[in-house]
């Protein structure tokens, strides 16, 4: 038996050992081809039926309509914070909600795009520990989209009610793809890292509704959203092997009971999580009680760097790794990603509970 631990890591993140054990035994011969899907060719038919049913369980665990495009693609959540501008831009506006790092890249990189960027609204005076409040009013009607960071992984703050707008809503859920329910009609295009709620790092997913491909002529090929939608996301050598992994992890979701069964399931793990902060003397939470906390990341600390770093060198001892805090935030930091198990949370919360006890 491995000897595994509880691995609190950001990203790339635990996965499920149901997952990992199933990827072991089709490692050296998948389903009697003689081969390991690392070797498959991604012509093949054997392949082909992988990303197909791949799509075809993330679709069915986020309901996604007919008239949305699934697409597997490189690069990163990174890479798109360029190809959304790049595809959408046609005014060469777009309206941000900036809440961290990540949605600051995101605006800077559409900017190096040159594109016009109006922050409707921050957190940034308070060190991004809310959402701030969207006012629909403050959109422009004539930009290209209004994007969004659902869940900001280094504050541990998340919103999803996003304001029903003319124009399309692009949202970066990274970080809290699948962790809940939500409408994807809602918006224009969800684009997500898979290393953090999905599979294994190297995969990028893209969700984009069908009249958003397309849009404008001459896009560098790769680029391109429409390159990727007409040819399956095989344009070129796909990552073949961490679409495998998510296929594998939509299959595990789907038989656990799919998005709603996680939903349910994550509250309790981070209720947990935030009830031993809450009621702690030493701990506190980066985000006030409330809709505003993360179910997926939780950063805490206490007054002290000497404590923080005695809590994360106990911690550690006791099977519970990868807790510190972001180097921007500090303290430590919880991911409870949807493959991140209850138990996992017990015990962190039970640590928490006995550290607090020990050292106050
Ligand atoms: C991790 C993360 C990214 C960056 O993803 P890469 O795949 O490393 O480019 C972007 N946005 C959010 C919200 C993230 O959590």
């Amino acid at each position: 038996m491995a000897n595994r631990v509880y691995n609190f890591s950001a990203g790339p993140a635990v996965l499920p050992e149901k997952v990992l054990q199933q990827a072991a035994d089709e490692m050296l011969d998948y389903q009697g081809c003689g081969m390991s899907v690392m070797e498959l060719s991604h012509r093949s038919t054997i392949y082909q039926k992988i990303i197909d049913d791949a799509e075809a369980g993330l679709r069915k665990l986020m309901d996604i309509p007919e008239n949305y495009k699934v697409l597997f693609l490189q690069g990163g959540a990174s890479l798109q914070f360029l190809m959304v501008p790049m595809n959408l831009g046609i005014n060469k506006k777009a309206d941000f909600v900036n809440t961290g790092e990540w949605s600051t890249k995101a605006i800077k990189e559409a900017k190096k795009f040159g594109m016009d960027v109006n922050v409707v609204a921050t957190s940034e005076d308070t060190t991004f520990n809310t959402f701030p409040e969207i006012d629909a009013g403050k959109i422009r009607k004539d930009a290209d989209y209004f994007h969004i960071t659902s869940n900001n992984t280094i504050y541990g703050t998340k919103c999803m009610n996003v304001p029903k707008l003319d124009i399309p809503v692009v949202a970066d859920m990274s970080s809290n793809i699948m962790s809940e329910k939500f409408d994807v009609r809602d918006y224009g295009i969800i684009y997500a890292g898979a290393q953090k709620n999905i599979g294994p790092a190297g995969v990028v997913i893209v969700i984009i509704r069908e009249d958003l491909v397309g849009k404008i002529s001459g896009i560098p090929t790769m680029l391109d959203y429409k390159t990727h939608v007409d040819k399956g996301s095989m344009f070129n050598t796909p990552p073949t092997y961490g679409i495998y992994i998510a296929k594998l992890v939509f299959d595990h979701m789907l038989s656990m009971g799919g998005v709603a069964y996680y939903e349910e399931l994550n509250k309790k793990k981070a209720a947990l999580i935030y009830d031993a902060i809450d009621n702690s003397k030493l701990f506190k939470a980066h985000v006030k009680p409330g809709k505003d906390r993360s179910l997926m990341n939780i950063p805490f600390f206490t007054d002290s760097d000497e404590i923080n770093k005695k809590f994360l060198k106990e911690a550690e001892a006791n099977g519970l790794v990868t807790l510190k805090g972001h180097r921007s935030v500090g303290g430590m930091r919880a991911s409870v990603y949807n493959a991140m198990p209850i138990e996992g949370c017990q015990k962190l919360a039970d640590f928490i509970k006995k550290f607090d006890q020990e050292n106050s």
